[in-house]
């Protein structure tokens, strides 16, 4: 189970109740992970199962109260019987209108988070340093300052994504969140987990490099090549198979 993958403690992606995963349903609902559960230990009773469309149509607020949120989060739910879902379901459900995503998981990868949290922000991330990171997290990541986790963080991604896709024309496979942590937008569990190992691996790698002399990153026409290789292509395919 991909949220079991996530929790593992010797991976030090993710502790207590830190990070959430969802997955789309075929009938215009998902299913997310409830709020305060830990991604370790989730169990079926942690999941909540929410309607993609009126978490979507919330959005088109400029701002909503706690009490707000808290209300229109179990007006979503599909059978209120179910725990309250996260706080970060808005989150989770504006990656999920994206075309191609299916599977989404968020961690406070701490390799990664030594970096968002750091003075230089997401700085580091934004050229690549290695080939695999490129096939695997896409040619760039998406970037948002911190914002207010919940409803606030929702409309920061939303730009975010909206600018994300004027540049790239294409949705993004990671989502650097500064202060805060990562997100993985995949077509499968196993894409996902392996576009967070791979940052977190990347971040692990980056720190290195500020050791000796800072980071030599690939230049733009290297990166933009390795993203359309064919053989890359392939691989890429191979690796998102659950
Ligand atoms: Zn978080």
């Amino acid at each position: 189970m991909l949220a079991h993958q996530l929790g593992d403690p010797a991976r030090d992606l993710a502790i207590l109740g830190e990070g959430n995963v969802s997955a789309l349903a075929s009938d215009g609902t998902f299913w997310i992970k409830a709020s305060g559960s830990s991604l370790g230990t989730l169990a079926e009773t942690d999941l909540s199962c929410v309607r993609l469309n009126a978490v979507s149509d919330l959005l088109e607020h400029d701002t909503l109260s706690e009490t707000e949120v808290e209300a229109a989060l179990v007006a979503a739910q599909v059978n209120p019987e179910h725990k309250k879902p996260s706080v970060e379901t808005f989150l989770h459900a504006l990656c999920l209108s994206h075309e191609g995503v299916t599977w989404v998981g968020h961690t406070h990868a701490l390799a990664v988070n030594q970096i968002l949290c750091s003075a230089l922000g997401a700085e580091p991330f934004k050229r690549h340093i290695f080939p695999d990171a490129i096939v695997v997290c896409g040619r760039a990541p998406a970037v948002v300052p911190y914002a207010d986790p919940g409803f606030g963080l929702a409309k920061a991604v939303h730009a975010e994504l909206a600018r994300y896709r004027e540049t790239y024309r294409a949705t993004p496979k990671l989502l650097l969140l500064e202060s805060h942590g990562l997100v993985a937008l995949g077509r499968s569990p196993r894409e996902v987990l392996n576009i967070v190992l791979m940052t977190d691996k990347w971040a692990r790698t980056l720190q290195g490099t500020y050791a000796l002399g800072g980071p030599r990153f690939l230049p733009e026409s290297e990166v933009v090549r390795i993203d359309t290789r064919l053989d890359e292509h392939y691989r890429r395919e191979r690796l998102v198979k659950t």
